[in-house]
């Protein structure tokens, strides 16, 4: 089983906010660069992420990005089942089709097994993965200079 590039993206913006001090909200650019990511990257999850209602942005001065009620509270088998989709982590119906498709034993095994994966990160949440030492070390990366 492997995320998406995508998936992993979100998980870790998640984690950079869920140890954002009180008021103190970082930009989609200070994210991307406190987990070395390119901005373009980042901002389509920050939007994705936005449009499951998982984080805010904050307004004015200061404003930057924040995790809602929803985002500390969401299972995190949850949020990585939505964002990775319906995919199988084999591509049965590729292009050509494998001829095993109907009657594949394999492909069932797989299932059950990319669904035990998910229910590993059911019972958790944000705070759960961001405890020591996790949490500190976000604390620690650099985010380089405030957008304007
Ligand atoms: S062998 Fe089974 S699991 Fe593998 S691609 Fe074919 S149908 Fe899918």
């Amino acid at each position: 089983m492997r995320l998406t590039k995508f998936t992993d993206l979100a998980l870790r913006a998640v984690m950079r906010l869920a140890v954002s001090e009180q008021d103190s909200y970082p930009t989609t650019r200070e994210v991307a660069e406190s987990m070395a990511v390119p901005y373009a990257h980042m901002a389509k999850v920050v939007t994705r992420l936005q449009h499951l209602g998982v984080i805010e942005a904050r307004r004015g001065r200061g404003g930057g990005l924040a995790l809602t009620e929803l985002g500390r509270q969401s299972s995190m088998g949850w949020l990585a089942r939505t964002l990775e989709g319906d995919e199988e982590v084999v591509a049965c119906e590729g292009d050509p089709p494998c001829p095993l498709r109907t009657a594949c034993r394999l492909r069932g095994v797989l299932r059950q097994a990319q669904e035990a994966f998910y229910r590993t990160l059911d019972p958790l949440t944000v705070a759960d993965l961001v405890g020591s030492p996790t949490g500190p070390v976000l604390l620690t990366l650099s985010t380089g200079p405030r957008d304007p």
